[in-house]
């Protein structure tokens, strides 16, 4: 079942969102959440989906990037996002244990600003520890584009949104993210845009 994705403006993805219990996430309510905010991110399409886009104040996202996402970017766009295929998953009370890297920066939108996008810096490698949808622990470290996921999805989890974090004068549509600006490097756009 499909839910209805909340847009910016909306106070729920503006709350620091609360912890789960281990009973909560076996509850049956919690497994069909997840099982209807999947229907809900595959229909979209996207590649992450938080509990308060979907107007639910909890610390969940699922997360799956397909191949098939892939095929309007170039391998060499591909490469350059450090961007691979990631398996579906849940993350539950997820918690960055270390970002490294230098920060990279990429053209990055969101389901609940529907329309819009813009360069946003993100840590290129995350170590993130979390709870799966059977409450078992999980230590993952990512990297390039799935490490920029993890941290999109668990900004959303403290009401954080990515225009918070962005370049604001790279803040485009994303028709015109498409006409002008997809295939330039980012460095171009930024200049181009007068972005200091
Ligand atoms: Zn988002």
């Amino acid at each position: 079942m499909r839910l209805k994705i909340v847009q910016a403006g909306e106070e729920v993805l503006r709350r620091q969102a609360g912890a789960l219990s281990r009973d909560e996430i076996l509850a049956e309510e919690t497994q069909r959440l997840i099982e209807y905010m999947t229907d809900t991110m595959r229909d979209a399409p996207g590649v992450g989906l938080a509990a308060p886009q979907v107007g639910i104040p909890l610390r969940l996202a699922v997360i799956e990037d397909r191949p098939e996402y892939h095929s309007k970017l170039s391998q060499e766009q591909l490469t350059e996002r450090q961007r691979r295929p990631v398996p579906f998953h849940v993350i539950i009370n997820p918690t960055i244990v270390s970002a490294k890297g230098a920060s990279i920066e990429f053209f990055e939108a969101c389901l609940s600003i529907s329309g819009y996008s813009a360069i946003v810096p993100r840590s290129r490698t995350v170590t993130v520890e979390f709870l799966n949808e059977r409450a078992e622990l999980v230590r993952v470290e990512a990297s390039g584009w799935y490490a920029r996921i993890l941290q999109h999805e668990i900004d959303h989890l403290s009401g954080i949104l990515y225009t918070d974090r962005m370049y604001a004068r790279t803040f485009s549509t994303l028709e015109n993210l498409d006409r002008l600006w997809k295939d330039l490097p980012v460095s171009a756009v930024k200049e181009k845009l007068n972005t200091p």
